[in-house]
């Protein structure tokens, strides 16, 4: 019997051996699993289920990278050409500059991926084993052969298995074979060894998607060696996805650096006309290239989205596609589940109704009658796990309702021991119901429990002191409208004795003929922070929706409670949508506030109606049917606790507690960060078109070129590395939640920040040119020193205008980014090194500049930082710009 080998050797045909046969061969149990310590030791020999990752960037390679840059092989090959005719010290010092460009780019980068590898380790999906004879949940990652796994609807299948247990089990398995229909599983040994993967019936391979029904499986191979692993070598091609915003700033990169070069050419052709030296020149005009060129831009964005995402996770939300940090901060329209996301989840049954005796006070007993009957089927028709501890794992809504049954004397788990379940009829979201099938003494009986309209449609009468009674649908509806009005969720409950033999009680004549037992109310408060939440998007422009299977007067109540539906707004059901023509569909979403009793197929349309409008659209599901809408909206929203993986997996953002508010928390860190990005880009290409600005206007005005080749490879370096990094370190802006969301295709340049770099480049560099020009003139032997320190010392005032762009840096105070606070004081402190240390001062060519110079320097230096708080003071009383929008009051 061969055991499961290498990637590489034909492996066995499992599906063609039965169940007994591959546990002997893998040395496990079909019926309790490994033994914890014998999987501890098959992971360590085995190693990690884990599929080859997208290859890894060494280090090193990353460390290269920051080389490969043209321009900075051109000023390496300049700065050796003029090293072996001129001096050599010069070259060094170019090279020393280049290693550190390098190795600033390298520890950005290198931080950007350890922050994604952190999040790819978060997102690996838990998995329930039985190891031991008891069930356990593990990391999908620590599954070994001889694992015996446990899968329900919902599943993403975490290795390949050769299936031990299928009950209505079907998979889909699109994600391997390409065929969208699922597969009915089975048990039994197959006899073509040679049969395509979409027939090996008894196999569920990894990746696939189990749609229905539930069952259990032997792992049969992990990681490489599973079917999707041999595939995998053509998934892990799928190199990095960029963002919109990274595409956008690669072209503005490449514009900018096309226009960089050409100004440059213009410097060196300039310098060449007034009979500069060749050689010198030309290490400039390079010099200025490089220093010039952004090509920092998509770097930061990276990182800047990196870092954030992993910000996102201490605030409970997990991104699982990097591009979704930037979309959250254009978000339009949240569209959210009421149970568990808006509302606790924390079921407590509140009211029952059972027959005219016994309309409230739940656990007093009642001696004939419905209750009983009613208890009984609450005992038995659910899928909640019993432990022997009495703890109780599963749906909430089924844990209160047996807290019922054993507040009012029953054991369900003994209940469930004399009624041995037959079949069922699972539950989801668009049949409202479930049904369970019991041997009962002589006979069977069907228990049902779900919505009310659902459950009533299958009944024929209605239990009434101790008898079957002729049963006024209408009567209970209004009931159960009754209690929904107060946010209850009502639960209808109804049973059937069948008295012929189990062969004749076939299943879809399980939900007719039913006798209605009671209704049962559950309270499920709102969220204490769910409130505080949809009044803070309300602020930030953001329509919340809610929508949800339940009754529509529990989803009025609720979103009343929420400030989601204004008095007297209007609750749209599923039934409604349905019957609405397409164009018309378009015109209720742009209203409606809260849906009810809408199936998950439904979402969809809801999601295209809303981005046909032009809505940015974030969507929540927890189920397997709304993948699809997950995919379709901008942001697709699932849940960590409850939930899916199915839903999981094709969402964009997991909330790691079920939490309605993370959303949000998760739509302010989106637009923080690309505010962000928006300073990284004002700072950065101000400076640079402020240097170029300088060696253009300089000869102009006839005077020398005004800064060595070092100088402005230092300036790129100091300007472009700490300070601007430190940018991605500023807290959010005071009016983050009060302004509208940002068009997604707006320009990063838009609300004014394009003039911005034309009028502060332009100031910059005439401050610079004018420190020249006055110390030229008045023949201070000092002059380049002067230019070089303002230049310098005016981008640190900038950088620390820039930090808001509106609030005046008095306001916002030093301290509130010390990163950058300390970025500036360094930078500063390292200019002041290059003229005072005479190490440094040889290098730079530096003198150093007495008390008289220094302190006029630094005021020169100030110009551009007091210019700045000017603009932002016309931008606070809206003389500028017009935008961004002024906060709401
Ligand atoms: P929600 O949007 O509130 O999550 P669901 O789609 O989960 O709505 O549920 C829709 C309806 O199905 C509920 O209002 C309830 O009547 C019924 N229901 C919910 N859970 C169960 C269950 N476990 N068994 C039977 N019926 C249920
Ligand atoms: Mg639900």
């Amino acid at each position: 019997m061969p055991l499961p080998g290498p990637a590489s050797v034909p492996r066995p045909a499992w599906h063609t051996l039965p169940v007994d046969t591959i546990a002997t061969a893998l040395v496990t149990s079909a019926a309790a699993g490994l033994a914890p310590d014998e999987a501890r030791t098959r992971l360590a020999r085995d190693g990690p289920n884990s599929l080859p990752e997208g290859r890894r960037r060494p280090a090193l390679r990353i460390l290269l990278a920051q080389f490969t840059d043209v321009m900075v092989l051109v000023l390496a090959g300049a700065a050796v050409l003029a090293g072996l005719i001129g001096e050599p010290q010069d070259t060094i010092a170019i090279a020393a500059i280049l290693v550190l460009n390098a190795v600033l780019g390298f520890a950005q980068e290198h931080r950007a991926e350890r922050a994604l590898e952190a999040l790819r380790a978060l997102a690996v999906a838990p998995v329930r084993v039985r190891r031991g004879g008891s069930t356990h949940i593990v990391p999908a990652t620590d599954l070994v052969p001889g694992d015996l796994v446990l899968l329900e609807a919902g599943n993403l299948v975490p290795a390949d298995l050769r299936l031990t247990e299928a009950v209505h089990l079907r998979i889909e398995e699109a994600a391997l074979t390409g065929e969208a229909t699922p597969v009915e599983k089975a048990v039994p040994a197959l006899p073509d060894a040679a049969a395509p993967l979409g027939d090996r019936r008894n196999l569920a391979f990894r990746g696939t998607a189990v749609v229905h029904g539930r069952g259990a499986g032997l792992v049969v191979a992990t990681g490489a060696g599973t079917e999707l692993g041999r595939i995998a070598a053509l998934l892990a091609q799928e190199t990095g996805v960029r963002t919109p915003l990274q595409l956008r700033l690669t072209r503005l990169g490449q514009r900018l650096a096309a226009a960089a070069l050409a100004i440059c050419v213009l410097v060196l052709l300039l310098g060449l006309l007034r009979g500069e030296a060749p050689l010198p020149m030309l290490l400039t005009a390079v010099s200025l290239a490089v220093a010039a060129i952004p090509e920092a831009l998509p770097a930061v964005v990276t990182v800047a989205l990196a870092l954030g995402a992993r910000r996102m996770i201490r605030a409970h939300a997990l991104v699982r596609h990097l591009p979704a940090v930037e979309t959250l901060g254009s978000v339009t329209v949240i569209c959210s589940d009421k149970t568990g996301t808006l509302t606790e989840n924390r079921m407590e049954v509140e009211r029952c109704w059972v027959d005219d005796a016994h309309s409230t006070g739940a656990p007093a007993v009642p001696g004939e009658g419905a209750w009983p009957a009613l208890l009984e089927v609450l005992a038995l028709c659910h899928d909640v796990h019993l432990a022997e501890s009495g703890t109780m794992v599963g749906d909430p809504l089924e844990v209160a309702l047996l807290e019922l049954v054993r507040q009012a004397g029953g054991d369900p788990a003994a209940m469930a021991r004399a009624r041995p379940r037959l079949a069922e009829l699972p539950f989801t979201s668009e049949r409202a119901r479930m049904t369970t099938l019991h041997e009962s003494g002589t006979g069977l009986v069907a228990c049902t429990k779900g919505s009310p309209e659902r459950v009533l449609s299958g009944c024929t009468s209605r239990w009434r002191a101790g008898a079957a009674a002729p049963l006024e649908a209408g009567e209970v509806l209004q009931q159960a409208a009754a209690m929904a009005a107060t946010g209850l969720r009502v639960i209808a409950v109804a049973m059937r004795r069948f008295a012929e033999p189990p062969a004749h009680v076939l299943l879809d004549r399980l939900e007719t003929g039913q006798t209605f037992l009671g209704l049962v109310g559950l309270l499920d408060p709102p969220r204490a922070e769910a409130a505080a939440a949809v009044a803070t998007c309300r602020t930030a422009g953001i329509t919340v929706v809610m929508i949800t299977g339940d009754h529509p007067v529990t989803a009025r109540s609720i979103g009343a409670r929420l400030g989601i539906l204004e008095p007297g707004g209007e609750v749209c059901t599923g039934a409604e949508l349905a019957a609405l023509p397409p164009e018309e569909l378009g015109r209720r979403v742009a209203t409606v506030r809260v849906y009810a009793r809408v199936e998950p197929e439904q979402k969809i349309a809801i999601v295209r109606a809303l981005q046909a409008r032009g809505e940015c659209v974030a969507m929540t599901g927890d189920g397997i049917n709304d993948a699809p809408a997950l995919r379709r909206a901008d942001i697709g929203v699932a849940m960590g606790r409850g939930g899916t993986d199915v839903a999981r997996e094709a969402a964009h953002l997991v909330l790691l507690d079920d939490n309605f508010a993370t959303i949000v928390g998760a739509v302010r860190e989106g637009r923080r960060i690309y505010d962000n990005i928006r300073k990284f880009v004002r700072y950065a290409v101000t400076c640079n078109a402020a240097e170029v600005w300088t060696l253009l206007l300089a000869p102009l005005v006839g005077l020398p070129i005004p800064l060595l080749p070092i100088h402005l490879l230092w300036i790129n370096l100091v300007t472009d590395g700490l300070p601007g990094l430190a940018l991605a370190a500023e807290p959010a802006e005071p009016d983050i939640v009060r302004r509208p969301p940002r068009p997604p295709a707006e320009s990063i340049f838009a609300h004014g920040l394009w003039q911005h770099v034309v009028w502060v480049g332009l100031l910059m560099a005439g401050v610079t040119v004018a420190t020249q020009a006055w110390a030229w003139h008045h023949g201070a032997a000092h002059w380049q020193t002067m230019t070089f320190t303002v230049l310098a010392l005016s981008q640190m005032g900038h950088v620390l205008a820039i930090r808001s762009e509106r609030e005046s840096l008095a306001r916002l105070g030093l301290a509130s980014n010390r990163p950058l606070l300390g970025a500036v004081l360094l930078t500063v402190t390292l200019q002041l090194a290059t003229i005072y240390h005479p190490g440094a001062a040889a290098i730079f060519r530096t003198q150093p500049l007495d008390a008289g110079e220094l302190v006029l320097c630094l005021l020169l230096s100030a110009v551009v930082c007091v210019a700045v708080e000017g603009e932002k003071w016309l931008v606070r009383r809206g003389r500028l710009y017009r935008g961004p929008p002024a906060p709401a009051t």
